[in-house]
């Protein structure tokens, strides 16, 4: 990407964690282009930069407006990375225009912790990614085998930078971090590890969002056939049961029915 902002969506998002999305949703801004080219995304047309539309700093601070006017209960930046900077100043103006919802920094982690730091004072709520454990995996499946090391580095800055978890009387979030992790199918072994590590590191400091939304792309089976099928129950239940008996309190889960391409908002460039 350049340094012009693109972006494919602005809009309220209901899909989020609870106290993410609430009864109002969360006021979710797609940016084009990701650090990471994960072979499953599920948003893979913006994840290349290939859709979307550039807009100024100031447009961005306008739709942060916008989605604060429609009832938004934070301002949700997925895969903002590569803007930081351009995000900083639309904050800034927005701020400044009169917003008070939570920015919340949504990410897959593949990013320099230095990149975290120039968001003290922005990002109130963090919610990364921690997708893989063992380098094979990360080399597989995101040509990424450094993945772990660098998103937990990226992690630890979050923690620092947002503290402990504080919600508002409605439930809904106002700082600290929820770390997603999607189960991939037949890898539950690297998602016990990826939960010891969280537990062990930060314990009741973080929240864990244990996530069995994954849904095969039409055609990764070809070159990924251990992954063009859902993940089951049964491995879903075996990680879910493994964090249990790790102790571990602040986590979410997901029921049912969440692997469906219907949960994929349309790119269409609404609300931009
Ligand atoms: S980090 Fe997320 S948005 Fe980026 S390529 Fe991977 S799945 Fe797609």
């Amino acid at each position: 990407m350049t340094d012009h902002v693109v972006a494919a969506r602005a809009a309220l998002h209901m899909w989020e964690e609870p106290c993410l999305s609430g009864e109002k949703g969360s006021g979710a801004v797609f940016f084009s282009g990701c650090p990471l080219q994960c072979v499953f995304c599920q948003n893979r047309p913006i994840a290349l930069g290939k859709a979307g539309k550039e807009i100024s700093v100031q447009r961005l601070a306008d739709i942060f407006l916008e989605l604060r006017d429609q009832g938004a209960n934070n301002i949700n930046l997925v895969t903002p990375t590569h803007f930081v900077p351009q995000i900083i100043e639309a904050v800034r103006r927005a701020r400044t225009a009169g917003l008070s919802i939570p920015i919340v920094y949504n990410t897959g982690s593949y990013e320099n912790p230095e990149t975290i730091s120039m968001l003290e004072g922005t990002a109130d709520i963090f919610l990364p990614d921690l997708k893989f454990r063992d380098p094979e995996i990360a080399e597989r499946y995101a040509g990424a085998p450094d993945y772990f090391e660098t998103a937990c580095r990226a992690i630890g800055e979050m923690v620092r930078i947002a503290g402990e978890p504080e919600f508002n009387s409605d439930g809904i979030l106002q700082k600290g971090v929820i770390v997603r992790h999607m189960i991939l199918p037949g890898h539950t072994k690297d998602s016990e590890d990826i939960i010891r590590y969280l537990h062990e590191r930060y314990g009741s400091r973080i929240f864990i969002s244990i996530m069995n939304q994954y849904t095969p792309m039409e055609g990764i089976g070809k070159d990924y056939p251990e992954l063009a099928r859902k993940v089951t129950k049964r491995e879903y239940d075996k990680v879910l049961s493994y964090a249990i008996d790790l102790g571990v309190e602040n986590a979410y889960y997901q029921n049912g029915g969440t692997a469906k391409e219907s949960f994929i908002p349309a790119f269409d460039g609404e609300g931009i």
